[in-house]
């Protein structure tokens, strides 16, 4: 799913990050090309239109545009936005007591609404639910058969009704049954139509009154597209409607319908069906569907190249700041940091051919003695972050009372910050003006 809309967001991000810094237009451009991009994808020209002006309203800001790699940031934005549009947080199917929880399936015919109900009561049962399938959909002649297969291979019990009942009592009927017999899920497939008509919907609603279903998921096939969206519009506005379930998702190699309906409808997705087989349905969740859609061993690793670009621009400032001899208390703290994620000082020390990336003695510090540290150094004036050479001995009281440690812990950390500090400055100092700062990678 999502070929062509992956390839081509790849393009336009993979010529982005050729750039160094970015302008306005850089980004306006490459914002242009995904807005075809979506719309080439079949997403709705509306989503399109919002989610552009989303994108573009944080991508264009000072801190981007000024930042460090300001391509990969302007990736992690959309892919912020894509998963917002997707529906933000995954919503799981709460399904709890009072027992039996009734859920309703709706839709037009040929969506895969009795597959789904199918899935979705295989899927519980998986999760150790008792559940009872309920044909309601007395249209199709086939549908009752259909569903009686499917509760077998599933392996949770069925409940239909020769004929002669309305579909609102077979419903209720099912639901009487499922108490009887304690299911604790009653999933309930309705009638489909060709197309969306009154007569669907109030029957529709009807069943939902009727056994006052728990919730109401709505069937709509991706693979529609644009008219996928349309449908769902169209339910939402006449008949209560708690979820989606998109099935042919593995289709669909545009994905329109699953980037617009949740925009345009309010509803959540909760669920995407991937396949014919029973095992076919996922739990949707925007923020892996928005990955899959910018292609995750590609773009994704943009931004994770980004993310050390940001460390690595740490450690190229914190080597001038050593050269400068402006390395403070504050520094010394932040490196404490650093090294215990194992960040820029690695990357300080590579930068310093011959050293292979050892540590200076004083930094090596156990996570009691970084808040002991942090401590200390928080009860210190700025300027006595900045100047520790200030701090007398009058002063080492106050900072060790505001601090909760003693004078000799604040003359321990402030022998260990000298020695990194020389340590440092000396390695530092110790090559040529711009020998070793660009790494090797
Ligand atoms: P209903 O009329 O809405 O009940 O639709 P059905 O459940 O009978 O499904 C219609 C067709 O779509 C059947 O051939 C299903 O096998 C197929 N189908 C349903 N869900 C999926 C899916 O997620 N992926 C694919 N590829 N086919 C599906």
């Amino acid at each position: 799913m999502f070929e062509a809309l992956t390839e081509r967001l790849g393009q336009v991000f993979r010529r982005l990050s050729g750039r160094g810094r970015l302008s306005e237009r850089d980004v306006d451009e490459a914002l242009r090309e995904v807005r075809l991009a979506l719309l080439e994808a079949d997403v709705h020209y509306r989503v399109v239109k919002t989610f552009t002006e989303r994108v573009r309203a944080r991508a264009t800001g000072a801190e981007v545009l000024e930042g460090l790699a300001p391509a990969h940031q302007v990736v992690r934005i959309v892919r912020d936005e894509l998963t917002q549009l997707l529906g933000g947080r995954a919503e799981p199917l709460r399904v709890d007591p009072p027992w039996p929880a009734v859920f309703v399936m709706v839709g037009l015919q040929g969506s895969g609404k009795t597959t789904a109900a199918g899935k979705l009561a295989h899927l519980l049962r998986r999760q150790g639910r008792r559940v009872l399938l309920v044909a309601c959909d007395l249209q199709r002649p086939a549908a009752v058969a259909q569903l009686e297969v499917l509760a077998r291979q599933a392996g949770v019990d069925f409940f239909g009704v020769p004929g002669g009942m309305t579909p609102p009592d077979v419903a209720k009927a099912g639901v009487a049954h499922a108490r009887r017999g304690g299911h604790e899920v009653v999933v309930v497939d309705t009638a489909g139509r060709q197309h969306v008509d009154e007569a669907l919907m109030a029957e529709a609603s009807h069943i939902v009154e009727a056994v006052q279903a728990r919730q109401v998921l709505l069937v709509v096939d991706a693979m529609t597209g644009q008219d996928a969206v349309n449908v769902a519009q169209a339910f939402v506005a006449r008949m209560r409607i708690d979820g989606i379930v998109l099935t042919k998702l593995d289709g669909d190699a545009r994905g329109g319908a699953a980037l617009s309906v949740r925009e345009v409808t309010g509803a959540p997705i909760l669920f995407a069906g991937t396949g014919e087989r029973l095992d076919g349905l996922e739990p949707f969740h925007p923020d892996r569907m928005a990955g899959r859609i910018l292609g995750m061993g590609d773009v994704l690793t943009l931004i994770e190249r980004a993310e050390q670009a940001v460390e690595a621009e740490r450690a190229r400032e914190m080597v001038k700041r050593l050269r400068e001899d402006a390395f403070g208390l504050d520094d010394f703290l932040e490196q404490l940091r650093q090294v215990r994620r194992m960040g820029p000082l690695d990357q300080v020390l590579a930068m310093i051919p011959g050293l292979g990336g050892r540590l200076p003695a004083g930094l090596k510090v156990d996570e009691r003695e970084l808040s002991r540290i942090e401590a200390i150094i928080q009860s210190m004036t700025p300027q006595e972050r900045r100047q520790p050479s200030i701090i007398d001995g009058s002063r080492r009281r106050r900072i060790a009372a505001g601090s909760g440690t003693t004078v000799q812990d604040v003359n321990r950390l402030l022998k260990q910050y000298e020695e990194a500090r020389r340590m440092l400055r000396h390695l530092a100092r110790g090559q040529g003006p711009r020998a070793g700062w660009r790494r090797g990678s």
